[in-house]
């Protein structure tokens, strides 16, 4: 049977972003293994927003973290993933002002650059912006995004060159056990690999692929939709990143000119039972609710052309914060999964804990017990600051 010291299961931003780091940190042998292409799951549709504006301080230094790391990937490994600064822009009624100036005042402690601006300065921000007088937002001028594919595929190549085996078009089918010790994983050719230790990082599939193992974690698929607008060209429009919680939606400019547009709201998001069979377009009513939400906003966009949609997929869990750790009850296997919408700016911070903890032997940089999977039956959920849980 072959044999490498890690398995990686899934091509995703986190599946890719591991085998980067356990390669280039010497912790190893790794196999990432990706049964359709990279970015096939969530990544690939992601909206890739790296925003710091987060409820808690290890959510904020690893969105910090990353967003530095991705702003020099370019310089280190040669590659450009359209790494752009934006800003972004929260914006909330009276009714979230507490939380916000809260989560403000926690990321200025930790060197973020933000602050917090009233309905003038939203004005001054977006001048064709319509906001009421008791509105506000939190304001985080180094907020950026990068192109989600470009991203994938870079960093696995960066993986492969640091010395990461990939294999594409290769399906993890099930898992090779000895009583509770995870050996190695079956694939669908039929054939064996073993390794020290298999992490599944399979997105929207993960659920179902622990059943294989027999285990049952609370993570679910979701599809939501996404719409794009082309911004009619008369608009005087500052074309910044804005996450609004008064009208429930968030947009941004994306690298084709189009604005991207989403619900902050899951729990409109249906069910999806089997990820390999998903309905991937998206609705009328999904189009023009978001262009009506938009609107009320930016006015301009009444009058926009849509440039149709998809729809996606989120991988989410009961608190909206991903599983990272030790699959409960077995030996040699690790889940990361469960990002629910907000794991890609995430992801080289999350790689460069997991292989703290599992590799390289240096002190993880966030309490472990934070994200482990097993804190829901201890009753020990992560509390946010708002209602949509998305925003972290
Ligand atoms: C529409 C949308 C917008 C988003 N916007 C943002 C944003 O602005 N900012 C942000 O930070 N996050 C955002 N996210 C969330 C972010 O994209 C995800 O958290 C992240 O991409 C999850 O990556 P992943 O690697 O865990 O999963 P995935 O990308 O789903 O990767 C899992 C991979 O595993 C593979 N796989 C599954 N089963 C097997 C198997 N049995 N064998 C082999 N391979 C397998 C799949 O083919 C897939 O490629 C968004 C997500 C969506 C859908």
């Amino acid at each position: 049977m072959a044999h490498s010291d890690y398995i990686i299961v899934g091509g995703g931003i986190m599946g890719a972003m591991m085998a980067l780091e356990l390669a280039e940190s010497g912790s190893g042998s790794v196999i990432l293994l990706e049964k359709s292409f990279p970015g096939a799951g969530s990544t690939g549709k992601s909206g890739a927003i790296l925003r710091q504006h987060y409820s808690h301080k290890v959510t904020i230094g690893m969105a910090r973290e990353s967003l530095h790391w991705y702003s020099e990937f370019e310089q280190r490994y040669g590659t450009d993933i359209a790494f752009h600064r934006p800003g972004m822009a929260f914006i909330c009624t009276a009714a979230d002002r507490a939380n916000l100036v809260r989560n403000v005042e926690l990321q200025v402690s930790m060197g973020v650059e933000t602050s917090v601006l009233d309905a003038t300065q939203l004005r001054d921000l977006e001048p064709s912006g319509q906001f009421a007088d008791d509105e506000c937002a939190a304001w985080e001028p180094e907020a950026g995004n990068v192109h989600p594919v470009r991203t994938v595929y870079a960093v696995i190549e960066a993986a492969r060159r640091a010395g990461a085996e990939i294999r594409i078009g290769t399906r993890v089918t099930g898992f090779v056990r000895e009583g509770d010790r995870v050996l190695g994983v079956t694939l669908d050719d039929g054939s064996t690999l073993q390794s020290q230790m298999v992490i599944v990082a399979a997105g929207p599939w993960a659920g179902q692929l622990l059943e294989e193992a027999g285990v049952t974690l609370p993570l679910t698929a979701l599809r939501p939709e996404q719409s794009f607008f082309d911004p009619p060209a008369h608009a005087a429009e500052s074309r910044l990143i804005y996450g609004d919680l008064t009208n429930g939606l968030y947009w941004k400019p994306e690298l084709a000119g189009w604005t991207r547009v989403g619900l902050l709201d899951m729990n409109v998001d249906a069910v999806v039972d089997d990820p390999d069979h998903y309905d991937q377009g998206v609705s009328q009513k999904f189009i023009e609710s978001c262009r009506s939400r938009l609107s009320l906003r930016l006015p301009h966009y009444a009058q926009s052309a849509s440039w149709g949609g998809m729809g996606a997929l989120y991988t989410v869990t009961p608190d909206s914060h991903p599983l990272i750790g030790p699959v409960p009850g077995l030996e040699g296997m690790w889940i990361v999964s469960g990002f629910s919408g907000h794991g890609f700016k995430l992801s080289p911070s999350v790689a460069r804990g997991v292989a703290a903890q599992i590799g390289t032997g240096d002190p993880c940089h966030f309490d472990p017990a934070f994200f482990a999977p097993d804190r829901f039956t201890r009753n020990a959920p992560i509390e946010v600051a708002y209602g949509y849980g998305i925003l972290g």
